[in-house]
């Protein structure tokens, strides 16, 4: 088996999102909609997930759907109430970028600069985001083999920015009652090959509500270093996603249940920020 080229220190690079470092002695948790619809869903699901203890949002701005035809996200008609709501819950916002242009247009609004899945091959978007100075959250391609999103992420930390976390989301195989298949291999590996943080993704990888709680719960245990997971106040109505989406009710329960797990492999979460106001 060819190995990656990265160092092989255990997550030597620690990545600080909004005073949260990823990557250290804490678990991070970040929680938000696939899509940020509207004001009052996104700032809904900013307090409640907050509430919960969540540390950063998550939230798409731009949509990589499989159709043409699905939502394709809010676009530049969300920025300013995005800013309110990070404003108003004093959190930094994760969010997908499909297309160079689109770095300098939310610049002040994303603190930490997703790659998604499909685009995890996209090396021209992976050199400007070297150029950046801030975090960038690299999604494995759903068909990715580990040592090729490793180097993927070596496009970043070559261009000049070292702050990058890799994020598992589930790969496709041959099965098909689960969206994608949640690759804990894939966490277990990145995690001594190389020196990044790595992050699990339960929401894409199993696709289904009810099993998300309990991959996140495998995600901690595997030795992950946070998750990045999809909640919405009222997932029936979500115009994306909403399969898979927690509600607050059940992100609350997972996040009690995390909690408890964390504390005894004695990996605590982080403490939360008060509000701004
Ligand atoms: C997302 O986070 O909503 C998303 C589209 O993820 P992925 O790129 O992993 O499919
Ligand atoms: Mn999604």
């Amino acid at each position: 088996m060819e190995m990656p080229t990265m160092q092989t220190t255990p997550s030597t690079q620690i990545v600080n999102i909004g005073g949260y470092d990823i990557g250290g002695s804490n678990f991070t948790v970040m929680a938000g909609p696939c899509s940020i619809e509207s004001y009052e869903q996104f700032m809904e699901t900013a307090k409640g997930v907050k509430a919960s203890g969540a540390h950063i949002l998550r939230g798409g701005i731009w949509k990589m759907r499989t159709s043409s035809k699905d939502f394709q996200g809010l676009g530049k008609n969300s920025f300013d109430f995005i800013k309110a709501v990070c404003k108003e819950t004093n959190m930094k916002l994760v969010s997908e970028v499909t297309d160079a242009r689109q770095i300098e247009e939310v610049y002040d609004i994303v603190e930490c600069f997703q790659v998604g899945s499909r685009n995890m091959h996209n090396y021209a978007l992976l050199k400007e985001l070297g150029m950046q100075r801030k975090p960038v959250l690299l999604k494995r391609g759903f068909a990715a083999l580990i040592t090729e999103w490793i180097k993927a992420a070596e496009y970043v930390t070559v261009g000049g920015n070292p702050n990058v976390i890799l994020c598992e989301r589930g790969i496709r195989t041959f099965e098909t009652s689960t969206r994608n298949t949640l690759d804990l291999n894939a966490v277990a590996f990145a995690k001594k090959n190389s020196h990044l943080p790595v992050i699990v993704d339960p929401s894409h990888a199993v696709g289904i509500r009810a099993l998300v709680p309990d991959l996140a719960y495998a995600a901690a245990a595997v030795g992950a270093d946070g998750i990045i997971v999809e909640v919405h106040p009222r997932p029936a109505e979500a115009l994306s996603d909403g399969m898979q989406a927690l509600t607050l009710d059940d992100f609350k329960n997972m996040m009690m249940k995390l909690d408890k797990i964390l504390t005894a492999i004695d990996r605590p979460l982080h403490k939360v920020a008060p509000h701004a106001n």
